[in-house]
């Protein structure tokens, strides 16, 4: 389904949690705060799923907090597969990965990101809080074991890790991961107040285009994509700096808390379904009618983040 600025709707992230082991300084927690809620059950999300799909959703990101802290996380998948979603990832920090990615797999995740901020023990550290490097580099080689492909790696580029990123590149590239997403700190979150370390990706983006053997663009978020001699694909995600990133938007969220939420950057074009997600006095039939009809609604509100620039430009004044 197409909204007001002709954007089509095929992407439903959905956030699981907001319990994080990890602490990354500039965690945005997909725009939502960090209240401490329980969560919507796998039940209740298949529900949002079921109706996305009616809707056009194609795909589903599970993200949080940390999604693989859900205990019931392979159930979580299994009923999002079956609203008939044609593909189901997950972002993590990977720290917990080798333990579970077999049991993902085989409940029916099809890919994965996990976010790789620095190689070095000591910059990792600094980044996510956590002296977890090893742990992570385990998961990232177990979810490739499992045939959690493509895998993607996030990466978000600061002040404070910026040295990294040449080095994060060969690893990319020695351990034949998929794709490196090149990620532009967003003054979302914990990234507003460390916004005095956020950088522009020009300098790496040009150097990164003068090796490319293939450019191209993608229609999400209209992302310019790099092939690598080594085939490694580099994807720039850059709301700040392309200015029609959000142009290119397809994405909805639900919340944590049962809210459907149209944009990262705002928290004023949201839909509370969580009545009809959690009302014992409706039926199933009553439960999906009035979560199509904040999808309607949702979908009506959904427009492209116009003010960002403003936003951004104040932050740094
Ligand atoms: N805990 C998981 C993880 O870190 O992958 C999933 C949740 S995290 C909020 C989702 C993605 O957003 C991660 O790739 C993370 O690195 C990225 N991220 C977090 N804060 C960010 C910020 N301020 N700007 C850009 N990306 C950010
Ligand atoms: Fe946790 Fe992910 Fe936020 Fe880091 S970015 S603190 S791993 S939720």
């Amino acid at each position: 389904m197409i909204d007001r600025y002709g954007r089509p709707l095929e992407d439903l992230r959905v956030t699981l949690t907001h319990v994080c082991n990890f602490s990354c300084f500039f965690c945005h927690m997909e725009g939502e705060g960090t209240q401490s809620v329980v969560g919507l059950s796998p039940e209740q999300i298949g529900l949002v799923a079921k109706v996305s799909v009616e809707f056009g959703v194609k795909t589903v990101k599970l993200t949080g907090g940390e999604p693989t802290l859900r205990r019931d996380l392979p159930e979580i998948i299994r009923t999002i597969k079956l609203s008939g979603v044609r593909e189901v990832s997950l972002t993590t920090n990977g720290f917990l990965l080798s333990n579970i990615a077999g049991k993902l797999k085989e409940a029916g995740l099809d890919r994965i990101n996990v976010s790789l901020h620095a190689l070095s023990k000591e910059r990792f550290k600094d980044v996510t809080g956590v002296d977890g490097l090893d742990r992570v580099i385990e998961g990232i080689k177990e979810a490739k074991r499992q045939g959690l492909r493509p895998i993607k790696l996030n990466y978000v580029l600061t002040k404070r890790n910026d040295s990294e990123i040449e080095n994060i590149i060969r690893f990319s590239e020695t351990n034949e991961i998929d794709e490196l997403h090149l990620i532009e700190l967003h003054p979302v979150g914990l990234g507003k107040s460390s916004f005095s370390y956020h950088m522009s990706m020009e300098k790496i983006e040009k150097d990164i285009a003068n090796i490319a053997i293939k450019s191209e663009i993608r229609n999400k978020h209209f992302r310019p994509r790099y092939t690598l001699p080594s085939g490694l694909v580099i994807e720039i995600v850059k709301p700040y700096a392309n200015p029609i990133f959000c142009a290119g938007c397809n994405r909805i969220r639900l919340t944590v808390d049962g809210r459907l939420k149209t944009c990262l950057y705002r928290d004023d074009r949201e839909i509370d379904i969580l009545y009809a997600l959690s009302s014992s006095s409706l039926s199933y039939e009553e439960k999906l009618e009035l979560i199509r009809h904040a999808f309607e609604i949702a979908i009506s509100i959904r427009e492209p983040n116009f003010k960002y620039l403003t936003k951004v430009e104040t932050l740094q004044t």
